[in-house]
């Protein structure tokens, strides 16, 4: 057996969040390696991922342009148009990614080695190369960053050509003409939305009376509606019977209420599970949750402490961002260095078609804790740069204390929501006032005077309480 090759950390998984755990940890002058099964770095977000859905969905909505920049062009996708051609660019994307990565791990020193990582014991790494050969590294601190991968029911035959999941979505040749997706969270709603404007014939499917749960009501509705608008159709309460492909033509979904649904391809979304299978966990004595993943407190350290477990591996929320800080986080606490407490509140973006965002309390959180807390709203259809845009629908919610003085939380549903809850979040983190954004000059026009709009919509209610209190 060969001796191991020592470390002060290994990082196991090249993705987002084993990427950063390795650049901070060289950064802070440590001999780190960086083990990756796959030849490519990045990860799902890369390959599978953040990148080719946002891919996609670009194209998708810059043919939506050419459509409504003039009937007279007449403008329609061919039948047979093929998903190759709407990501004609995600080869440059992935590829320029890719390099600028490679870039960056080769300028910070760290080791790169590509092989099946597995525990052997709590300081003993082992990794398998494809061709079978072996190699050994022992660290005082590891770093796991292993992913996820979808979670796909027995019940549902996943084919990987009729049946695909949100790994092999895009390997599918043509756009097809129908496309059942079951599942109403992040990726079945990104991706239903995605299709429909693609023209495609799009059911989406969930136990839920309302698909993403955990967003703002009214944000939802205004997805809904502009899903239903393309020819989307939302079956909400509906449990999944039975799915057969027919062998012939098309897949066929029998619902709990007796509802067949017959669509060409059908997109499984049902959630990720923590890829930890491989990973010979209890040979370092590292213990998995009964929900499959690794239970770690707010530094990510697992029941060994010396052993962190980051990104999607550590459960929801499954986003890159989360996954990145959290590996910056680990390494930070592995060597003593300050943390910050950037982390107490992370934004969600959703990439849905219209696009969602939100920070902070909502307004049903709000109420939880306020009973009476004031919602500020403003509708992009007042917005100028929104009218000039022709966006069409949006909206900005600005949740407020009782007395509409504090911030408490920002839910954004439409065109560039995912870039404008950011002001939200800084304003959030420095404990801005309402006030602060009347007393502030926005550039006009932009989206971002929505927060302006919302604001004034507070504090007019709020003096609005005042006058009737004193009445
Ligand atoms: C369709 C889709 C759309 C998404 N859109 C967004 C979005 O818009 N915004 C957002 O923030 N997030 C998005 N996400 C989520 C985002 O991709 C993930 O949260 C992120 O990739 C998680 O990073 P990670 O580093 O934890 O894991 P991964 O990116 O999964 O990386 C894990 C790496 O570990 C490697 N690995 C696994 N096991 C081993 C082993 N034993 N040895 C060596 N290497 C191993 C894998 O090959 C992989 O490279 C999306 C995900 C999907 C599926």
């Amino acid at each position: 057996m060969s001796i191991p090759s020592t470390y002060d950390i290994i990082v196991i998984g090249a993705g987002p969040a084993g990427q950063k755990a390795a650049v901070q940890g060289t950064k802070a002058g440590k001999r780190v390696a960086l083990i990756e099964r796959e030849r490519g770095i990045g990860g799902s977000c890369v390959y599978r991922g953040t990148i080719p859905s946002k891919t996609l969905r670009e194209s998708a909505l810059q043919l939506d342009r050419l459509r409504r920049a003039g009937e007279a062009f007449r403008f329609s996708l061919k039948p047979d148009t093929q998903i190759a051609t709407l990501l004609s660019r995600l080869e440059d994307v992935v590829q320029a990614h890719d390099s600028f990565m490679s870039r960056q791990i080769r300028r910070n020193g760290i080791s790169l080695f590509h092989g099946q990582a597995r525990f052997l014991s709590e300081h003993t790494i082992e990794m398998q190369t494809v061709d079978g050969a072996q190699q050994q590294f022992m660290a005082d601190t590891i770093v796991v960053a292993t992913g996820s991968r979808p979670r796909n029911p027995e019940e549902i035959p996943v084919d990987h050509e009729h049946i695909l999941d949100s790994d092999s979505l895009l390997s599918m040749m043509y756009i097809p003409r129908s496309l059942a997706v079951v599942g109403g969270g992040v990726i079945g709603c990104e991706y239903a939305s995605i299709f429909a404007l693609l023209g495609v014939e799009v059911t989406l499917i969930d136990r839920a009376p309302h698909p993403l749960q955990f967003m703002d009501r009214e944000l939802v509705e205004q997805f809904i509606k502009g899903f239903e608008q393309r020819g989307g159709h939302y079956l909400g309460g509906q449990h999944i019977e039975q799915v057969r492909w027919n062998e012939v033509a098309h897949v066929a979904t029998k619902l709990s209420d007796g509802t067949i649904v017959n669509s060409e391809k059908m997109l499984v979304a049902l959630g990720r599970q923590a890829n930890v299978d491989d990973l010979n966990l209890s040979a370092a004595g590292i213990m998995v949750s009964h929900k499959g993943v690794i239970p770690v407190n707010q530094f990510c350290q697992t029941n060994v402490p010396h052993i962190y477990a980051v990104g999607d591996m550590v459960g929801a929320p499954a986003l890159a961002s989360k996954a990145m800080e959290q590996g910056r986080r680990a390494v930070r606490h592995a060597l003593n260095l300050p943390i910050g407490d950037a982390a107490s509140t992370i934004p969600l973006g959703i990439y849905t078609i219209p696009e969602m965002a939100s920070i902070g309390l909502d307004e049903v959180g709000a109420r939880e804790r306020y009973r009476d807390p004031l919602i500020g709203r403003a509708k992009f259809e007042e917005i100028a740069r929104a009218q000039i845009s022709g966006a069409g629908h949006g909206l900005l919610k600005m949740v407020a204390d009782p007395a509409g003085a504090r911030l408490l939380g920002i839910q954004v549903v439409g065109d560039s929501a995912t870039e404008l809850v950011h002001l939200g979040q800084l304003a959030l983190q420095s404990g801005a006032t309402i006030e602060s954004f009347i007393d502030n000059v926005f550039n006009f026009p932009t989206y971002a005077e929505a927060y302006r709009i919302a604001a004034l919509d507070i504090l007019g209610q709020a003096a609005k309480i005042r006058t009737a209190k004193a009445a």
